[in-house]
Parts: structure tokens; C-alpha cells; sequence
């Protein structure tokens, strides 16, 4: 019989239940995606993950040319596309890895009930979580509202998880789709603007993330614990895009380190990482039980903030990071040419924009959400939220960054400013992090004066705290 395997977030071959599962039950496996991203509503992939899902599909569709077949490409409603693909192929089964975002389950539920209706057989794996939302509860059986306690309980269940290797596959050679075929250029992914030249230094697809798991094995999965807040080095494993893509799972990341750990005469410490990659799963935990926290503050009693009134002018010179503020603008600099941004300076830039911009969350949300390889809607909530202070455990909001003092501490050489910030390359000493302390150096750098006094913004950010707190 012929299953197919509808890929979505999911793009590997190895550790790939549905795949595996696929395999090992049926004669012939048909691999299938289907462009659908108006089934997103407004959290359709941005332009940053656009461009890697055009690398990423092109990489699975190499994987499955080693093993004589390719990957079929529609587009249009899920839905029709798998009904076509089921005609054409003669297909009794589908069989698809989970996805948690609100519309996807949405979409998912109906798409399993018309197929279902037409008697096909229809089953669905977790490929992308170590425990999916319902697989942990606190003790009064609710979901986890505070980190600790939910990784506390799910690390118990993360050793035993088992890694699939890559399943021989037999692929029909023909092909069965009538109208097509189409080609993964033909879904019009890639933008229009060379502005992702600066993406190069990325691969995406399941090869790219093992070979960069490899290098992070090597190094600097011994030093995160000091290495991860440091801007400037690569301390950290750069791995989100991969995982928000499915091209490597948390369980194939935790296994490549700890064989990797065996053969050394010094094993690192993996428990630091293993409990970032735990942020993930939190995040995917919320997302599920609270679905409208993309949009709606997860802590009701910041309804009443009072925000900013928006402001177009200075939300446009936070997103070409022209602030004045050197660690954001190198942040958003960093952003806007590689796609991605490091960990602590995303704070950063979080906190200068709801903080002392108070410009509302969502704004830098949506941001983020085209600009990032890996936007992820769970992960970029999450973060927003709790650097907003409005989140699920989140930082305090009283708790405002200095991001002079940040830069001090975290970029101490100002290397990190320097290379994203040309006009700072040779800033003296301290005035790599306040330019605006020596007026003639400034005027001469050509790098503009702060938006806002640091000061009196984080003064008015309280006071307005205050008020919210005071029911006012
Ligand atoms: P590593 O330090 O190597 O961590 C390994 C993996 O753990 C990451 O790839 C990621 O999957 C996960 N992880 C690490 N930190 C976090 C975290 N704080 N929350 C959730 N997962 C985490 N991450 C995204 O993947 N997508 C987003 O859209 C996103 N938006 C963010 C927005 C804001 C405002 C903030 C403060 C953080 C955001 N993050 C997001 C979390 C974090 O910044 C990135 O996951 C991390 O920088 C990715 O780099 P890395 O792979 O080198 O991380």
C-alpha cells in the first residue's frame, strides 16, 4: 500500500517518527508539502523565514534524491492538496508530525476529519517537542505557569527518549501529481530584494544543523554557561532556525552532545544547555494552553498599561538600529543582515523599545516575526512577553535593563558594537557604549545621538508602572 507523508515543520529524515513509521508499514512512501500559508492567518512565515524555508525544502528534496525519489510540491488548501495527491497516487494512509500553533491545530483537526470522511487513514507523531503540551501537568493537574517547576518535571522524562535513525525508503520514481509538477522555486519563497545576501553564512536543511551541532560539540558547549551572554563570541550553538524547521529534533541535539561528551577525556557539562533547549519546550507548553498570548498579554493586569501613543518614527529608527544607542543598534543591525540575533542583545532591544520607548510589545513582535530565520510564534511570544514584563514568569517589570551598563558588562571591548556598527569601529575606550558622553567625538562618528534620555524613560516606564499597579 502507499502512505503519504504530508511534511510541514518537520524537514529531515532522520528521527522523523511519521516518516519512520511510514517506512516501516506501508510499501511505498510519497513524500509531500503543500504551500499553504494563508492556513497561518497573519503568522504566515516572514520574509526571513520564507528565504530558509526555500533552502530548507530544497535541502529535503536532495535528501530524498539520494534515495530515488524527490519531494512533491503543491500549493493551495492543504486539504485539496492532499485529496489530490491521494488520487493520483492510490494512497491509503497519511501520516503527518504535530504541529502547536492555534491555527495549525485548527486546521490539522479539520484535515484529519474530511480524510477520515473519505476513509483514509490518518496519523500523526510528535517530532518536535521532548514532551508535548498535555505530557506534563502540575500537580493539580493544570498547566505550568512558571519555568522551574515545569522543567523540573519534564527533565525526569528526557533521557529515555529514543532517536530514530534514517529509515530506508522506498520512493515511486514516477511522478503522480498532474498539475505540477512544481519546483520549490516555483512557490516564489525568496524576497525580491537583495537583502538576504547576508544570509550566506547559513545552511539550511538536516545537514546544515548537524554540521553545525558539531562545531558547538567541539567547543563551545564546554563554555556556555560564561560563553552564551557574550555577544561578540559564538557562544551559543545557533540552532534555533534548524529546530523551528524540524531539521534537527531535541532529542537528536541532547544525543549528538552526549556522544559526543563520551569521547572526550573531560566530558562538558550539557545540564545548562539542556535547560535552554527546556525554554522551548515551555514556550510550546503556553503556546497550547494559552493561544492567545501572540497577541493578548498573558498577565490581564498589564491591560491596563499605559503605553506610548505609537510612535512611527521612532519604531522605524528601532528597526534600522538607528537609536543612538549602540548595543541596540548593533543588535538590530545584526538582525537585519544574518537573520538572526543573539540571545542576551534581543533582551536588549526588547526592553529599549517597551521600556523606555514604551512602544507595545506586539510591535517588536511583528518585527521579529519577518526579520528572523528563526521566528518561531511560540518562542518570539515567550520572549516578548516576558522581556514586557507582561509574561508568563517573566522579568519583573520595575526590572529595567541599563543597556549602557549591559554593553559594559556583556561586550566589555565593544568588539560586538564595533563590527555591526562601522561608525563606532574606533571609538575610543568607554565611548564605544555612550557615544553621546563626548559631544565632538560624536558629531564627528556620524552615529546619531540617543533617542531617549535613558534616564527619564526608565523614570516614566515606572511611573507609569506604578500607575497600572495603582489601578489607576
Ligand atoms: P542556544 O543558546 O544555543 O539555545 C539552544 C536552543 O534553545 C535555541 O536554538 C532555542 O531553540 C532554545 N532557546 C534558547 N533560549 C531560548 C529562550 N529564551 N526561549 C525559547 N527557546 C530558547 N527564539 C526562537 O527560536 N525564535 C524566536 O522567534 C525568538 N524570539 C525571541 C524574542 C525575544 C524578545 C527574546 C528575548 C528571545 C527570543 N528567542 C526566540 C529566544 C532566544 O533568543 C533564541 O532561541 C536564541 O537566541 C537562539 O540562538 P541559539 O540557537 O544560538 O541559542
Amino acid at each position: 500500500s502507499t502512505v503519504i507523508v504530508w511534511f510541514r515543520r518537520d524537514l529531515r529524515l532522520a528521527d522523523n517518527p511519521a516518516l519512520t513509521e511510514a517506512a516501516r508499514r506501508h510499501e511505498r512512501v510519497v513524500a509531500l508539502y503543500v504551500h499553504a500559508p494563508g492556513e497561518e492567518g497573519e503568522w504566515a512565515p516572514g520574509a526571513a523565514s520564507r528565504w530558509w524555508l526555500h533552502h530548507s525544502l530544497e535541502a529535503l528534496d536532495a535528501s530524498l534524491a539520494r534515495q530515488g525519489g524527490r519531494l512533491e510540491i503543491l500549493r493551495g488548501r492543504s486539504i485539496d492538496g492532499l485529496r489530490a495527491a491521494i488520487e493520483a497516487t492510490g494512497a491509503a494512509a497519511v501520516y503527518f508530525n504535530r504541529l502547536y500553533e492555534p491555527k495549525a491545530i485548527e486546521r490539522d483537526k479539520s484535515v484529519r476529519r474530511a480524510l477520515e470522511g473519505d476513509g483514509i487513514e490518518v496519523k500523526s507523531f510528535n517530532a518536535a517537542l521532548w514532551v508535548e503540551p498535555w505530557d506534563v501537568a502540575t500537580k493539580q493537574d493544570e498547566p505550568y505557569r512558571v519555568f522551574t517547576p515545569f522543567w523540573r518535571n519534564a527533565r525526569t522524562r528526557i533521557d529515555e527518549i529514543e532517536v530514530l535513525p534514517e529509515p530506508p525508503l522506498r520512493l515511486p520514481q514516477e511522478r503522480y501529481l498532474r498539475d505540477g509538477p512544481l519546483e520549490v522555486a516555483d512557490l516564489g519563497l525568496l524576497p525580491k530584494r537583495d537583502w538576504a545576501r547576508g544570509f550566506a553564512g547559513w545552511t539550511p536543511g538536516e545537514k546544515g544543523a548537524h554540521e553545525l551541532l558539531a562545531l558547538f560539540a567541539d567547543d563551545a558547549v564546554g563554555h556556555y554557561v560564561e560563553g552564551r551572554d557574550l555577544p561578540a563570541r559564538h557562544g551559543t550553538s545557533r540552532l534555533s532556525p534548524h529546530l523551528h524547521w524540524g531539521e534537527i529534533s531535541p532529542a537528536q541535539v541532547a544525543a549528538g552532545l552526549r556522544s559526543h561528551a563520551a569521547r572526550r577525556p573531560k566530558a562538558a557539562d550539557i545540564e545548562p544547555y539542556l535547560r535552554q533547549l527546556g525554554w522551548r519546550e515551555f514556550a510550546h507548553h503556553l503556546l497550547y494552553h494559552f493561544p492567545r498570548t501572540p497577541k493578548e498579554n498573558f498577565n490581564p493586569k498589564f491591560d491596563a498599561f499605559h503605553w506610548a501613543k505609537p510612535d512611527a518614527h521612532a519604531l522605524r529608527r528601532w528597526k534600522k538600529g538607528h537609536t543612538g544607542i549602540p548595543i541596540v543598534d548593533a543588535g538590530m543591525r545584526e538582525l537585519w543582515a544574518t537573520g538572526w540575533m543573539h540571545n542576551r542583545v534581543r533582551m536588549l532591544v526588547a526592553s529599549l523599545l517597551t521600556k523606555n520607548l514604551r512602544q507595545h510589545w506586539v510591535l517588536g513582535e511583528k518585527w521579529f516575526w519577518d526579520t528572523l530565520v528563526d521566528a518561531d510564534l511560540a518562542n518570539n511570544a515567550m520572549g516578548w512577553q516576558w522581556v514586557a514584563g507582561s509574561g508568563a514568569d517573566a522579568a519583573p517589570y520595575f526590572r529595567i535593563f541599563n543597556p549602557v551598563a549591559q554593553s559594559e558588562k556583556f561586550d566589555p571591548e565593544g568588539a560586538y558594537i564595533r563590527r555591526w556598527v562601522p561608525e563606532l569601529a574606533k571609538a575610543p575606550g568607554r565611548l564605544v557604549h555612550a557615544p553621546w558622553e563626548d559631544e565632538t567625538f560624536l558629531e564627528s562618528s556620524g552615529y546619531p545621538p540617543p533617542i531617549v534620555d535613558l534616564k527619564a524613560s526608565r523614570d516614566s516606564a515606572l511611573m507609569a508602572y506604578q500607575s497600572m499597579r495603582g489601578g489607576r
